[in-house]
């Protein structure tokens, strides 16, 4: 069975194939492209990668295409991208206007190129099936949260993808085999003593942070939109709903500009005065440039603040795992977030950590309590395994 996963920006397209049999999993394929105006044609591309690649024929052989879908009130968990999800998406575009819409139309575009092929989404809501209520729940009017006014909390593929590999990594095969069957059992399986306590922290374009025990997150720093929690590239974070009234009545900003400012102006970019990647922030703020310095500044008090937050909650933590783009490659960054934690038993190996870019990879110190692990994202083999549940389960 061959599932090829497709990441869908505005502007990108990225893709990885898979093949499973006979209880193998092999990944054939991956590939992208950014700054893509033609999407149709981008999809062609693509497809002539795989047939050129020797991988596919034509596009009959593949069994399904997976996509990472983010949001549609009322649909979780993995389930056919029919018309009518679509739209349920598509009602949700206002909570996640950077990524649902060029999801919906990458979809359809992919359901007008291959109409035979069953399209599935794993929406990244779904990890969080079996959180506490208590940690979802916003304190607004009942009406509100019957509307969808609650935290939903996003990144589920790359954060189920840790609880997989921090388990196997710590030598615990019942929370992995539990991680791994979450969407089949819901986390019921039993599990040996003691509670394995894993902190995940996918930082990248979005960011975001999990408290994963046993296997099932007990909550995400973000919260009903991916705009919220800590700060992202361009997206705000969390933020003080007072804020945007107060703005739109004395600096009359209308609605629209407000959404936009928030989505596309704020975040790091915005506390920076301009950059949005941690790399060019990182090189002004070590040239003096007191705006990216306290861009950087608040990122990691954010980051250090759900860390915390998620700590007491599990009651301690058995690791502490970096992911994403600037989890896997900024070691000065993950130092900076792991300093002066030692009265909490972490401690990092300066060294190990300085060497470790991209690769899995255990950098804290023999003494560190808490074991601090760089884990590479994998939210494409997550996609992939769940598409493949899903054809055999609607199949059988
Ligand atoms: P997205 O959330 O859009 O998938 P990524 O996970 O690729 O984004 O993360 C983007 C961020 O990670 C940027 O701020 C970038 O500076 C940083 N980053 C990504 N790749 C690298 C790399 N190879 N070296 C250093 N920083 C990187």
């Amino acid at each position: 069975m061959k599932v090829l996963v497709a990441n869908l920006g505005s502007t990108s397209l990225k893709w990885r194939l898979f093949e499973f049999s006979n209880r193998q999993e092999r990944m054939l394929h991956k590939g992208g492209f950014e700054r893509v105006t033609d999407y149709p044609k981008a999809i062609e591309d693509c497809l002539a990668q795989l047939r050129d690649a020797g991988h596919i024929a034509s596009e009959k052989d593949l069994s399904a295409v997976g996509f990472k879908t983010v949001l549609a009130l009322g649909v979780n968990g993995c389930v056919r991208l029919d018309e009518k999800t679509v739209r349920a998406m598509e009602a949700c575009n206002s909570i996640a206007p950077a990524h649902n819409p060029p999801y919906i139309s990458g979809v359809r575009l992919f359901a007008q190129r291959m109409p035979k092929t069953p399209l599935v989404g794993l929406f990244e809501t779904a990890f969080y099936q079996w959180a506490p209520e208590a940690a979802m729940r916003y304190a607004v009017p009942q009406a509100w949260h019957a509307a969808g006014v609650r935290r939903w909390g996003f990144h589920g593929a790359s954060h189920k993808f840790i609880a997989e590999r921090s388990a196997e990594l710590l030598r615990r095969e019942d929370v992995a085999q539990r991680a791994r069957r979450l969407y089949v059992d819901g986390g019921s399986s039993a599990v040996r003593q003691p509670d394995l306590r894993v902190i995940s922290c996918h930082l990248g374009g979005s960011s975001s942070i999990s408290g994963i025990l046993n296997g099932v997150a007990i909550g995400n720093s973000l919260g009903m939109s991916p705009q919220s929690g800590l700060p992202h590239n361009n997206r705000v974070g969390d933020l003080d709903a007072f804020a945007l009234p107060f703005l739109m009545r004395t600096a009359g900003l209308t609605l629209d500009e407000a959404e936009r400012l928030l989505c596309k102006e704020s975040g790091l970019k915005g506390l920076s005065g301009g950059a949005n990647d941690i790399r060019d922030i990182q090189t002004q703020a070590a040239q003096g440039n007191t705006n990216a310095q306290l861009a950087l500044d608040v990122f990691v008090h954010h980051i250090r603040h759900w860390i915390g937050a998620y700590f007491l909650q599990l009651n301690g933590a058995d690791a502490l795992v970096f992911t994403a783009g600037i989890g896997e490659n900024r070691a000065e960054l993950r130092e900076t977030i792991c300093a002066n934690l030692d009265q909490l038993g972490l401690v990092l190996d300066r060294e190990q950590n300085l060497a470790t870019r991209a690769q899995e990879a255990v950098i804290s110190a023999p003494n560190s309590r808490v074991q601090v692990m760089v884990i590479p994202a994998n939210e494409e083999l997550v996609v992939a395994r769940e598409v493949k549940r899903f054809l055999e389960n609607t199949q059988s």
